[in-house]
């Protein structure tokens, strides 16, 4: 996985025609008509923010720093960054920052939440996959339940800004770090004076505003997993829409299909009949825990942690093609396919 981190300048002027709507009541006078919007690769993937009104070359600058910092701080592979170097302590103590400390504490809390579903511990079992460098391989297994040895977010020696890892764990930060990125970047936006701003990082979206500048609600496609393009549109004011998906990354083998989420439980890919789990909330860390979190669990599992939660929506797309929303969602839920729907509710 290379690290790359490359500002693309595309700075565009559109003219529109309405301004954010509540730019308009604070300050129609200055530039209220533009969009500006710039692309960098980061996190493994390529990460878009798209800004409405006068500040938003600036917001847009800062936001992409601040996802490219936080990149150099988790970072599996950046030889710099504090990830690796808790990875390569040795068994001994490392000095962590707060920020970095708080998402390890976050994912430890939601293991717990999810039985153990989401598992940042699970890096040594990633890698004999080959999911982390793509050399992919099926360990059998003896290998894994060796590998599986090694895990255990309970024994993550954690402190406000200490870090000790058992010499033999590697931890990883991969199924939040993007989400948590989106959370840090909106912030950066509202800090430069942006109220109006879509942020996609490679498939996660989040927004900043309740609605885009014509006065509308920011509507959002969810790929359809069997295909090129959407299978539903949503409807969202100011959240985040995230989510995992058994097609992003897999490889093929004597007709076998790996996907890159693994059940921490057996240490294999997730086989929970889902091909893709989205969450949808207000929090990017949040729902990017939960989306991995709500592809192994399955249908069933994903339904007794919404009823347990009640602070998410979910989108859930079954190999049998069926799709189940929650209630939270119906009224700007729409499915582009055709498919069996199925309402959750309380
Ligand atoms: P993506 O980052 O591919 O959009 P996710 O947010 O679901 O999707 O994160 C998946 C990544 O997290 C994998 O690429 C892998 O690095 C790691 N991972 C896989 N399975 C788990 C798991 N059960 N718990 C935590 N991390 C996982
Ligand atoms: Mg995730």
């Amino acid at each position: 996985m290379q690290t790359v981190s490359r500002i693309l300048p595309v700075l565009m002027c559109l003219t529109m025609l309405s301004s954010c709507a509540s730019d308009a009541e604070k300050a129609p006078a200055a530039d209220p008509n533009e969009k500006n919007s710039g692309s960098v690769f980061a996190m493994d993937t390529y990460i878009t923010v798209t800004a409405y009104g006068e500040n938003g070359e600036k917001g847009i600058s800062a936001a992409t720093k601040e996802i490219e910092r936080l990149e150099k701080l988790w970072s599996v592979t950046d030889e710099g960054s504090e990830i690796y170097a808790a990875d390569h302590a040795g068994g001994a103590e490392i000095s962590i920052s707060g920020e970095t400390a708080e998402l390890i504490r976050f994912a430890e809390e939601m293991h717990s939440r999810t039985n153990g579903a989401l598992d940042i511990s699970l890096y040594p079992v990633l890698s004999a996959w080959g999911f982390t460098t793509g050399k992919y391989r099926v360990p059998d297994d003896d290998e894994i339940a060796q590998l599986l040895g090694r895990t255990g977010v309970d024994r993550i020696k954690l402190g406000d800004n200490k870090l000790t890892l058992p010499k033999d764990m590697e931890i990883d930060l991969g199924a939040v770090a993007k989400g948590c990125a989106g959370d840090k970047a909106a912030a950066a936006l509202k800090e430069s004076g942006v109220e109006c701003a879509l942020l996609d990082l490679g498939g996660n979206i989040q927004t900043v505003g309740e609605t885009k500048p014509d006065g509308s609600k920011w509507k959002i496609g969810i790929r359809d997993p069997n295909g090129e393009g959407s299978a539903a549109t949503l409807e969202i004011g100011e959240g985040v829409v995230i989510t995992s998906g058994g097609y992003e990354r897999f490889f093929e083998q004597d007709g076998e299909i790996y996907r890159h989420i693994l059940d921490p439980k057996t240490g294999k890919p997730a086989d929970s009949g889902l091909v893709s789990a989205t969450a949808i909330g207000r929090e990017g860390r949040y729902c990017d825990a939960l989306s991995t979190s709500l592809y192994v669990l399955g249908e069933e599992g994903a339904e007794k942690l919404w009823r347990e939660s009640g602070d998410f929506d979910m989108v859930l797309i079954a190999d049998d093609g069926s799709v189940t929303i929650t209630e939270g969602i119906e009224d700007s839920f729409s499915l582009t396919i055709p498919a069996e729907l199925k309402v959750l509710r309380r």
